[in-house]
């Protein structure tokens, strides 16, 4: 190409003397349209920085130079389209190699430009190429394919060029994406889904996951792989992040007074915000600006966070718990820092990546990793998560490793807000489920289906606590005969509590009024055990020396006894109560899981008991001394209690 009669006959650049854009356009619209081309895009790298830290007119003066490296390099079509942007068109016939070639040698050469030497260290070229393209299209599609080739060598970390490939469209969808986000955020493009965490054994609804779903005006949905990492490379996922934040505290904000309206939360939070010595405080005044609880609200952070500098990451996490908020890792095991984290780091939640689920479920070794790694979660009180569970298989075999809830496509998938509304009423019946036997005239549960089955014979129903009401009579017999079984699916939680009345009607040690068979333990009330006095034996057979008794006072025979007791698994404590009142409590009494069996009246080793037993209550989750005093006083201030007049008699 002739360039001197180029610019005889298109406009030209009054700056640099380059082919101006409107030439640009011109010169490709002669062009014969069954020709090929190939297409180069530079751009110069912090070209805005030498025009504000060395003056525009220093700006001008670089342009000029780098446009004569660019025309002296190559006798191809050179313009300059826009502030620091030139364009190439070169004639197909010219090898991609060669021009391959002359893109690295521009960007070496520019190193040594007769030009401000602290300048020059400053700039780099970013150069996109594209290759053979039939001239038939409009150049617009052209310049688009280089443009986003350049951005991908920006991205690359500059200083390089990058050739366009028609197959990889990713790189002209960046480009899209990082022109329409900001205006996205603003316009509500950006929705909020939740994605429910279920308890895999009572059912019960645990919690939700805030994900974000990108609902394009004109391409519709788009799934986070499609921008989040874009958004985590260009700093945007801090917006994003605290918008979806924002939208979770309002959401809560205006569930108030749903039954649904204080289950946790989680957010997913990029590593940027933890280097960041505000984020606590402001994500606690968005909080307290909803009057939204910090503790109802989970702050995920992903397992890969924690590659460097931990020790200052630590610290913003013990902040975001001091401030109340739950903190877990996501996507725990998907990485190699997992073990390590343990070691350091004491977060609420570990929420085991779906990947490494998949992984190891498929083998035994595998299995074996999952099952001993959730073991020591546990061990070290901190709650797991299952993620993308999505059969039951995986249900039946992570429930029991002990992890019982589960965030997967077996429950839902991420869903807008209104059809998680549905879900949640749905699956509401069972948050933190009670179930009360009153155990006047039938076995059957208050409010459900459940029915305790009687195991035997001789029973019947006498006098109960109330006036005009029953308790079931235990006739005892031979171990295990005359009992109740009451279904196993009332005790779903590790922590958990039981209030009951009992009135013995023998004296027999060792005998047991209940009795909960787990897996490898039991837990029993033993109206007289040692010396005659009462105890909430609990028994862990994974240790030979597991016998933890937790002794109050005796339960005298014809007497109507209120006895309750309360497990917490988080600080392993075993407390009893008789009557209300604190009879004895243990420290470091371990967990025991997996229910075989509930019996009321007996167990498997003494002979079953004799008196009755009436208003069997479980709750499924610890219950402190002031509710227990509470519950109490609610039996007994009853119009119609004659519990303690009956024995009076
Ligand atoms: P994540 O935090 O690990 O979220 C769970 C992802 O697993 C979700 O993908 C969810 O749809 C998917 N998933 C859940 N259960 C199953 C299952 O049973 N099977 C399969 N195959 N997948 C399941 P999603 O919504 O596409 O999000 C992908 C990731 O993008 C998230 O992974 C999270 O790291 C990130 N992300 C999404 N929204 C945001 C956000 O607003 N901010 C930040 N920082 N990250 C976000
Ligand atoms: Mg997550
Ligand atoms: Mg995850």
């Amino acid at each position: 190409m002739d360039i001197v009669n180029l610019k005889d006959k298109y406009d030209c650049d009054y700056l640099t003397g380059l082919i101006s854009r409107r030439g640009l356009y011109d010169y490709y619209a002669s062009l014969d349209k069954s020709k090929f081309i190939h297409a180069m895009f530079l751009d110069i790298d912090n070209f805005k920085r030498v025009n504000d830290v060395y003056g525009h007119s220093m700006g001008d003066k670089l342009l000029i130079c780098v446009s004569q490296l660019i025309q002296s390099h190559t006798d191809g079509f050179t313009s300059r389209i826009g502030g620091d942007e030139y364009v190439i068109l070169l004639d197909a016939s010219i090898k991609p190699n060669d021009v391959e070639i002359l893109a690295q040698t521009m960007l070496e050469d520019l190193e040594n430009l007769d030009f401000r030497k602290d300048i020059l260290s400053l700039i780099s070229l970013s150069i996109g190429i594209v290759f053979n393209q039939p001239v038939s299209q409009i150049l617009d599609d052209i310049l688009a394919k280089c443009d986003a080739a350049m951005y991908q060598s920006k991205y690359d970390g500059k200083n390089r060029y990058t050739v366009y490939r028609s197959y990889d469209k990713t790189l002209e969808i960046n480009r899209n994406i990082e022109l329409e986000m900001y205006d996205a955020l603003k316009t509500g493009q950006f929705h909020v889904y939740l994605q429910p965490k279920v308890n895999m054994v009572s059912s019960e609804l645990y919690g939700a996951e805030a994900l974000s779903r990108w609902v394009h005006p004109e391409d519709g949905l788009r799934r986070p792989d499609m921008y989040i990492p874009l958004f985590e490379k260009n700093g945007f996922i801090s917006s994003l992040d605290m918008y979806v934040y924002e939208e979770v505290c309002k959401l809560k904000a205006s569930w108030a007074n749903e039954k649904y309206g204080h289950i946790p939360i989680s957010v997913n939070m990029s590593r940027l915000h933890l280097y960041n010595k505000e984020f606590p405080d402001t994500l606690e005044s968005i909080a307290y600006k909803y009057g939204i609880p910090t503790n109802e609200l989970e702050i995920e952070i992903t397992e890969s966070t924690f590659i460097k500098d931990n020790a200052e990451l630590i610290r913003v996490i013990d902040i975001l718990q001091e401030k109340g908020f739950m903190v877990s890792i996501d996507d725990f095991g998907s990485g190699f820092s997992a073990l390590n984290l343990l070691k350091d780091l004491s977060v609420n939640t570990i929420k085991i990546d779906r990947e490494f689920l998949k992984l190891s479920s498929n083998n035994s070794r595998g299995k074996k990793v999952i099952r001993n790694i959730i073991a020591m979660c546990l061990d070290l009180k901190m709650d797991v998560v299952t993620e993308g569970i999505e059969t039951k298989e995986q249900i039946d075999f992570i429930t029991r490793c002990g992890c019982q809830i589960a965030q997967g496509f077996y429950y839902s998938k991420p869903i807008p807000v209104d059809e998680f509304v549905v879900f949640a009423d749905e699956y509401l019946s069972n948050i933190h489920a009670n179930y009360t036997f009153h155990l006047d005239g039938d076995t059957t549960a208050e409010d459900c289906d459940l029915v305790g089955m009687l195991n035997g014979e001789g029973f019947e129903y006498r006098q109960g606590i109330f006036k005009d009401s029953t308790a079931l009579h235990f006739p005892g017999g031979e171990p295990e005969k005359n009992t109740v079984f009451i279904p196993t699916e009332t005790i779903v939680n590790d922590s958990f509590s039981v209030s009951v009345w009992i009135k013995p009607e023998i004296f027999y040690a060792w005998i047991s009024a209940l009795y909960i068979k787990f897996e490898s333990g039991f837990c029993s009330i033993i109206p007289n055990a040692f010396d005659g006095l009462s105890s909430l034996r609990i028994r862990d057979s994974k240790e030979v020396n597991g016998w933890y008794d937790v002794t109050g006072r005796p339960l005298n025979v014809t007497t109507w006894w209120h006895y309750s007791f309360s497990y917490n698994a988080k600080t392993e404590t075993a407390t009893a109560f008789i009557n209300g009142e604190v009879v004895g409590a243990l420290e470091n009494v371990p967990t025991n899981r997996y229910v075989k069996w509930i019996i009321l009246g007996g167990d498997v080793f003494q002979p079953s008991f004799v008196g009755d037993i009436c208003e069997f209550v479980i709750y499924n989750e610890a219950k402190d001394h002031l509710f227990m005093k509470e519950l109490h006083e609610s039996y007994i201030s009853r119009e119609d209690f004659i519990g303690f007049e009956v024995d009076k008699e």
